[in-house]
């Protein structure tokens, strides 16, 4: 029988089974324990320290307590503490980013996605360099500066020298003041050598979901073709660590299994992470199972409501306030307004999710992987940003100042975010309002940016975005940064 460790390198012995279990008969024993519930909410509050707020984080017990915890007045002190916590942190900034499907051609027989190998009828695509092109460039006319590269698993097809030419080809292209700075890469779990290839091509975050962590179930969810190793894919960010990438990004799939299984499970990889490498996931996803070509989300058991979809967001900021969270447009703009304040810090926006999407007038549906709920454009979700008070942020800085991994959690520790991430933030808001937004999206973003500007504490740094900021509006100078 396996045994708890989180600094063991084995998935089922820091994805211990039995410590899932023993966690979740721990959180009913005491979801009702008051008092135990208020202590774990006054060790995830944010402190004020010397250099601004200090957060402690649960343990994977702790946070499943709270989530098990259904006394009205403790889930809105739980919403309240997340979005102290999100304010502490990122401020009221949001990452924008768009997801870029190169191909679709998979050998895996995963259930609950519709590129799984049997599916004869969906059209299979790759996409040829000059085609990434086209996209990019389309994808550089919305305003985008930041991708997520999506692709099935397929050797044959979609080597790691495709996916490494793509990337190549999406840093190549530079369409009028356009260029994307970040490529975060979500492909099948892989070797250390390929994860090594990766960062050498300057990729940003590797992001790989889990799925599900109760092994049982994802061996049945995955029944064919190289996914089925439940050990490799869950032991895939060790190795993308070992290959040097510092930046991982976490998620489940809500709706294959029980949240609370999945919940503890994604915090104890979190915790695993960090207790190996010294550094914990840089984003966490929660993406929930949507329908598609021919998935019937309701065919599975384990579907969650919104409320509790957001129970499990503001639990998560808890647990890991200095981890990202990022939400996609599998969400509506209603779920999406309210998680947004819970602790969310990424969202992508203007989505397609098929296949050379980008290029086409109207929004394609032969080969996409899953329904977009959010289908606004890219335009339409900045100003809603601005609308409900969040700087929409194209900014990619850290990453390219080499402040990934510990550097990067150091920066949010010490409290300069105001003075890097929040002018960087605004820097980039201009470059898009010039160069992209409508009239009406360009006269709400100057209004924000001079507001905004004013929340910089250093006077020179604020001084030095005005500068940047006015340099943007009348010239076609980009790429300031902090
Ligand atoms: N092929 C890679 C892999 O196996 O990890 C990753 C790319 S896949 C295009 C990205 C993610 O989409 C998957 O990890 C899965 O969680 C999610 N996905 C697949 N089918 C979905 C569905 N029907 N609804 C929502 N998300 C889905």
């Amino acid at each position: 029988m396996a045994v708890y460790d989180p600094k063991s390198l084995k998935a089922e012995e820091f994805i211990n089974d039995e410590e899932i279990l023993a966690t979740l008969a721990y959180a009913d024993e005491n979801k009702h324990n008051v008092e135990l519930i208020d202590q774990i909410l006054e060790k995830a509050r944010p402190k004020k320290g010397d250099k601004g707020y200090v957060c402690q984080g649960l343990t994977h017990r702790e946070a499943s307590v709270l989530l098990a915890c259904d006394i009205p007045e403790k889930i809105e002190e739980m919403y309240k503490i997340a979005e102290e916590i999100k304010m502490a942190y990122y401020g009221n900034r949001i990452v924008i980013f768009a997801p870029l499907y190169l191909s679709n051609y998979c050998i895996n027989g995963c259930l609950y996605c519709p590129y799984h190998l049997k599916n004869k009828h969906i059209a299979r695509k790759k996409l040829t360099q000059e085609e990434v092109r086209a996209e990019v460039i389309a994808l550089q006319d919305m305003g985008h500066k930041r991708l997520a590269i999506e692709a099935g698993e397929d050797p044959k097809n979609n080597p790691i020298e495709y996916i490494l030419d793509c990337i190549k080809t999406i840093y190549s292209v530079h369409h009028k003041n356009g260029d994307i700075r970040r490529v975060n890469v979500n492909i099948a779990a892989t070797t250390v050598e390929n994860y090594r290839k990766l960062k050498e091509a300057g990729i940003g975050t590797y992001i790989l979901f889990q799925e599900t962590y109760h092994k049982k179930s994802y061996l049945e969810l995955h029944p064919t073709g190289p996914k089925h190793d439940y050990d490799y894919h869950t032991e895939a960010m060790d190795r993308a660590m070992d290959g040097g990438i510092d930046d991982v990004g976490l998620g489940v799939l809500f709706g294959l299994e029980m949240y609370r299984y999945e919940f503890a499970g994604l915090l104890m990889h979190a915790e695993h992470l960090e207790a190996v490498h010294g550094v914990g996931p840089h984003t966490i996803s929660v993406p929930r199972v949507k329908h598609a070509d021919d998935i019937d989300p309701d065919a599975f058991d384990n579907g969650i409501d919104d409320d509790t979809f957001a129970k499990i967001t503001a639990c998560i900021r808890l647990a890991v306030p200095y981890t990202g969270m990022i939400i996609s447009t599998r969400e509506n703009q209603t779920v999406r307004e309210k998680l947004l304040r819970l602790g969310v810090s990424q969202i992508s926006g203007g989505s397609r999710t098929s296949v050379g999407g980008y290029t086409e007038e109207e929004r394609p549906h032969d080969t996409e992987q899953f329904d977009v709920s959010d289908q606004r454009t890219l335009d339409e979700v900045v100003n809603w940003l601005m609308q409900n008070d969040h700087v929409p942020s194209f900014c990619t800085a850290c990453y390219r100042e080499g402040r990934t991994g510990d550097r990067f959690m150091a920066l949010c520790k010490s409290g300069q975010i105001l003075n890097c991430c929040h002018p960087n933030a605004l820097m980039t808001l201009a470059e898009y309002l010039e160069d992209y937004a409508s009239p009406e999206t360009k006269k709400n973003g100057y209004e924000m940016i001079e507001r905004e500007l004013e929340r910089i504490p250093r006077e020179k740094t604020r001084e030095i975005a005005r500068r940047n900021i006015e340099d943007i509006r009348n010239s076609n100078r980009r790429d300031f940064r902090f």
